[in-house]
């Protein structure tokens, strides 16, 4: 156990509003566009997510094509269906309405450059492999042809199962062996167009091997290694360091080698691929440039050339911002499509040569937005500062001191005023390590700290420029909320790479959110916590929100999850995946489509190897000794037995 306390041991403690009277009307000072602007939502969540006039998130989930639902009301609604919390929200239709605009971006861009070729998109499955997305994703894709693509045996697996639109690409990359290959070329007979994408030289004879043996001629790809190198998290994925792709002389050598064994008109895509979530529309540019060269000079030296397949890297605007910030990107998908068709087109023009097929393997950009994590607080741990007893006669100076201080606080000696407080605290630490203080008068002096820091947040947040030195002050003060979450399971790359993802409540949003906080989750890990937050600029690092009313949930959402996060979490202090259901929106309201129950205990343990009916009997047997020992009673024994056997097939999170 790390530092973090036990959200289960909380009370929760909230500071009184001290400054409402009970009598006063009710005006609600906070509007719902206020909330807009502070958490951004127009900027990272137009066109699927809003806030409607009762201050809940709603979600339109085709986009402008009309619709909507409320995201609170939903949430309620499955909680009475028995599907507790935290949820995993997917939207199929938000996914249908990704393709149809990253298709229509490169059939606008195809039609202003008369381009006289076509775009046939893949889905990198890597991106999120569950079967239902993907299930989805080939149907949607359907009317563009739109196919898949795998980095792995086990993705092979899935998209030649999956797959069965005809025309559509499956593009085959990651290390390969003979399986791999033979199973991918194998997939031609059954209606499939597989590109086999060549990335390590010890491919192409294994390759060649399986064309003779099997009497299938494939289609071959070669992942370039570009110069151009991605900038970011993700950005050593190119240059010539990176782990997957050839260099300029090692593509000669393949084309040599095919050349040698009469395939090189096998040899009929280009590939390259310089990164994840790539913010910067300068850096695309200069990859398409090099790699565009490349293409044409391969058709030169007699490749049969048909495809160029730029990758992924098309980015998500996590904060809104629209800056090449690495939560951001500087460009539409349009923008992007209009320049893989135009650089493209220039390359092959200055040499005479009939334009490709393009290919995108866009993940990221197409799976993010369907999915919303919703997920509620237990609790909270603040400083809590109450309205201050004057003190006696009979105080401490120190505390009849600190008291003044309290009292003059005003917007004209704050700073000051913090100062003051602050040298008064480190002296009584000194006195109460020497023994002149009482472990109450110690008490009192830290509660009427608190109660000054807390006297002076009122009065800076009233000022526009806030002093360096008070800068850490809402810091010092900021609350902790606990969230029913394993962010190792749900938001891995915000634990593992700060990867920002918004965050905000669903509801309450015409209140003002008059807390400071940063979250923390179930583990006990004390990195098990989230305390970067999305901002115009930059980051912040304490997120706005509601006090915790008694009795009444709080939920807050995580957006644009869809992409990398469900598979990659794992199963920090056994927290097992969470409930999913899939919702699609009906002309009368909604429906559920698929409803995925999140892992039980029982689930969980057998994937580090425990049988829960082992366990089971072992509390059992010891039970059973330790009754004859009379260290248990019966009724005691009965009711841990029943507790221990219930947990195992419930879920892992908090109820
Ligand atoms: C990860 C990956 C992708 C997907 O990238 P996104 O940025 O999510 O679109 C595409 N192609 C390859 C080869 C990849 O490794």
């Amino acid at each position: 156990m790390n530092a973090a306390p036990s959200p289960l041991d909380l009370q929760s403690a909230r500071r009184p509003r001290s400054a409402k009277p009970a009598a006063e009307p009710i005006v609600p000072r906070w509007t719902i566009e206020q909330s807009e602007e502070l958490y951004r939502i127009n900027g990272w969540g137009d066109p699927y997510f809003s806030i409607n006039a009762a201050g809940h998130v709603t979600v339109s989930p085709k986009g402008d094509r009309g619709g909507s639902l409320d995201l609170y009301e939903l949430v309620e609604a499955l909680k009475q269906r028995g599907l507790p919390l935290p949820i995993l929200i997917r939207f199929s239709d938000i996914l249908e309405d990704r393709l149809e605009r990253l298709t229509s971006c490169f059939a606008k861009a195809i039609a202003r450059y008369s381009y006289q070729g076509s775009y046939r998109g893949v889905f990198p499955v890597k991106c999120n492999q569950e079967r239902h997305l993907v299930e989805d994703l080939v149907r949607f894709g359907k009317p563009h042809q739109f196919g898949l693509e795998a980095g792995s045996k086990p993705e092979l697996m899935i998209a030649l199962a999956t797959l069965n639109t005809p025309g559509a690409l499956l593009i085959c990359n990651g290390y390969k062996d003979r399986s791999y290959i033979e199973t991918a070329m194998l997939g031609q007979r059954l209606g499939h167009t597989p590109i086999i994408v060549l990335e390590q030289l010890e491919e192409v004879s294994l390759m060649i091997e399986a064309s003779r043996r099997l009497g299938i001629q494939p289609i071959l790809g070669v992942r370039a290694k570009l110069t151009t190198k991605g900038v970011g998290r993700w950005g050593n994925s190119a240059g010539d360091r990176a782990k997957f792709g050839l260099r300029i002389p090692e593509i000669l050598a393949v084309v040599e080698q095919l050349h040698q064994a009469e395939m090189l008109s096998c040899l009929q895509l280009l590939h390259f691929h310089i990164g994840s979530q790539i913010s910067s529309i300068s850096v695309i540019k200069d990859a398409l440039r090099e790699a565009s060269q490349i293409y044409v000079e391969l058709a030169s030296l007699g490749a049969n050339m048909q495809y160029l397949d730029v990758g992924g890297g098309l980015g998500v605007d996590y904060d809104g911002s629209k800056t090449n910030f690495h939560a951001s990107k500087n460009y539409s998908i349009q923008n992007y499509a209009n320049d893989v068709v135009a650089e493209v087109k220039e390359a092959c023009a200055a040499r005479g040569l009939s334009v490709p097929t393009l290919i995108s393997e866009s993940g990221r950009a197409l799976a993010s937005h369907q999915s919303v994590l919703i997920f509620d607080v237990l609790g909270t741990s603040e400083v809590r500062s109450t309205e201050p007893a004057p003190p006696s006669e009979t105080d401490h100076a120190i505390i009849r001191e600190l008291y003044d201080t309290y009292q003059s606080i005003s917007i004209s000696n704050y700073q000051e005023a913090f100062h003051d407080a602050e040298q008064f605290k480190g002296e009584v630490t000194s006195l109460f390590n020497f023994g002149y203080l009482s472990l109450s008068e110690r008490a009192k002096v830290e509660n009427l700290f608190w109660a000054c820091c807390a006297k002076i947040i009122e009065v800076v947040r009233q000022e526009d420029y806030v002093p360096d030195d008070l800068e850490d002050l809402e810091k010092i003060m900021a609350s902790i909320y606990y969230i029913n979450l394993s962010v190792f399971q749900s938001a891995p790359d915000s634990w593992a790479i700060d990867q920002l993802f918004p965050i905000m409540p669903i509801h309450r949003l015409n209140e003002e959110p008059t807390q400071r906080a940063t979250l923390a989750d179930l583990t006990c890990d004390s990195d098990g916590k989230i305390d970067q937050f999305i901002d115009l600029r930059d980051v912040k690092d304490l997120l706005e929100l509601h006090p915790l009313q008694s009795g009444q949930p709080y939920y807050l959402g995580m957006f644009l999850t869809g992409a990398y996060q469900e598979i990659m979490g794992n199963l920090h202090n056994l927290f097992g995946d969470t409930n999913t259901v899939h919702i699609h929106l009906t002309p009368k309201g909604y429906q559920i489509e698929h409803v995925v129950k999140g892992d039980t205990m029982r689930e969980v343990l057998s994937y580090v190897q425990y049988d829960a009916d082992d366990l089971t009997e072992q509390i059992r047997r010891r039970s059973e000794t330790a009754l004859q020992e009379k260290h248990i009673t019966l009724k005691e024994a009965r009711l841990l037995l029943q507790n221990y056997s219930e947990s195992l097939s419930r879920y892992t999170y908090l109820s």
